[in-house]
């Protein structure tokens, strides 16, 4: 058949698929029986608490019957969670659904998003789709984040920012003097988003929840969270925002599929939330991992950034996309950064102990050759 190339939006020209990094059965043919350490998804290595998996047994006997459209009962425990009304609590199907529906819902065609850079790189894409301009904040040459940049940038009458906080991929995070700051130049007329998909591991006084400033906050702010990080469910595809704005959670609820989020995943979150000793554990031995791989980085001589979530940013001094070709060799799956000016950093997830031996020992020699 002739290119349909009529029938789609002209957007979507500039768009390149998501970079969803390779799958276990990609790399088993590759690397013949060896273990796979797979740490590109930032996911969670740790197993579910008993609960979880007998409210998805549960669940599945009446997967029939389509879920509740507006996951109420989730909707109240996360109410109880952070003290935000279960009215301005809103699911999706995976945070990234989320961004996609903000997107839908407030983007114009010439709008312009202000967001971090290196960035997630959803947030670009879903405001490119929408015909949004993206403006993106760089680091800094040290490497931290442009707070006077982005302070500048958000004071402007902006329709969006969003900022992953913790970054990703970077893995810095603002002070809480910082998204004070940050908070108090938003623009009046201008949609705020915090991306918090790595909030469970941002530990420590030097880090403050968006959460926290809701209540008190008089323009639109958005947070958005995920159960698939810290909380293990990421196959399952759920995530969820809170606002302080009733029109912000309004819109999306008309931009979003009804049935965004199915069963089996509202039972999971659920259970994780009233068992969060498994999500504790997996945080705090995450935590000591991730301090006890950045110094081994380190040791070799490699530039690795601060970070607060369960990855680290590793500038490995080659073409990253290279390097991670040569990890696959060794069972390592790491991904390779690809945005310009990043091109030598790789994000690498912080996996079991043996993951991160394996990686550890993995990088020395492909870096060695
Ligand atoms: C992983 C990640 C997400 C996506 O989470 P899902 O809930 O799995 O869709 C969103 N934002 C950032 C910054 C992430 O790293």
């Amino acid at each position: 058949m002739a290119s349909p190339e009529f029938a789609l939006r002209p957007e979507l020209a500039a768009l390149l698929p998501y970079n969803s990094g390779l799958t276990l059965a990609d790399v088993a043919s590759r690397c013949g029986g060896k273990t796979i350490a797979k740490l590109a998804s930032n996911e969670n290595p740790y197993p579910l608490p008993e609960e979880a998996l007998r409210a998805m047994q549960a669940a599945i006997r009446s997967t029939q019957v389509y879920p509740d459209p507006s996951a109420r009962d989730l909707a109240v425990a996360l109410s109880r969670l952070t003290g935000v009304p279960a009215a301005r609590v809103i699911f999706g199907d995976g945070s990234e659904d989320l961004l996609n529906v903000l997107a839908r819902a407030v983007l114009r065609p010439g709008d312009e998003i202000v967001t971090l850079y290196p960035s997630f790189p959803l947030h670009e894409d879903y405001a490119r789709m929408m015909g949004a301009r993206v403006v993106t904040i760089d680091l800094t040459a040290d490497r931290r984040i442009d707070i006077d940049a982005l302070l500048a940038a958000v004071a402007r009458p902006v329709r969006l920012t969003i900022l992953a906080n913790p970054m990703s991929p970077a893995g810095l995070w603002l002070t809480p003097q910082e998204l004070d700051r940050v908070l108090d130049a938003q623009h009046p007329e201008s949609v705020l988003c915090l991306d918090e998909a790595y909030v469970e591991y941002a530990l420590g006084e030097d880090y403050l929840a968006g959460t926290e400033r809701l209540a008190g906050h008089d323009k639109p702010l958005l947070v958005l969270r995920t159960f698939s990080k810290a909380y293990g469910l990421a196959g399952l595809r759920i995530g969820y925002g809170l606002s302080n704005c009733d029109d912000l959670i309004r819109g999306m609820n008309l931009v979003r599929t009804p049935f965004n989020v199915n069963a089996v995943a509202q039972a999971a979150a659920l259970a994780v939330l009233r068992h969060p000793e498994a999500m504790r554990d997996a945080v705090a031995r995450t935590l000591a991992e991730r301090s006890r791989v950045s110094d081994a980085l380190r040791a070799q001589g490699l530039e690795v950034l601060p970070s607060k979530g369960n990855f680290l940013f590793v500038n490995v001094g080659a073409p990253a996309v290279e390097i991670a070709d040569r990890l696959i060799d060794h069972g390592v799956i790491v991904k390779p950064w690809k945005q310009p000016g990043y091109e030598s950093f790789i994000r690498v997830s912080i996996g079991l102990p043996a993951e991160n031996d394996q990686f550890l020992s993995a990088l020395e020699t492909v870096l060695g050759d």
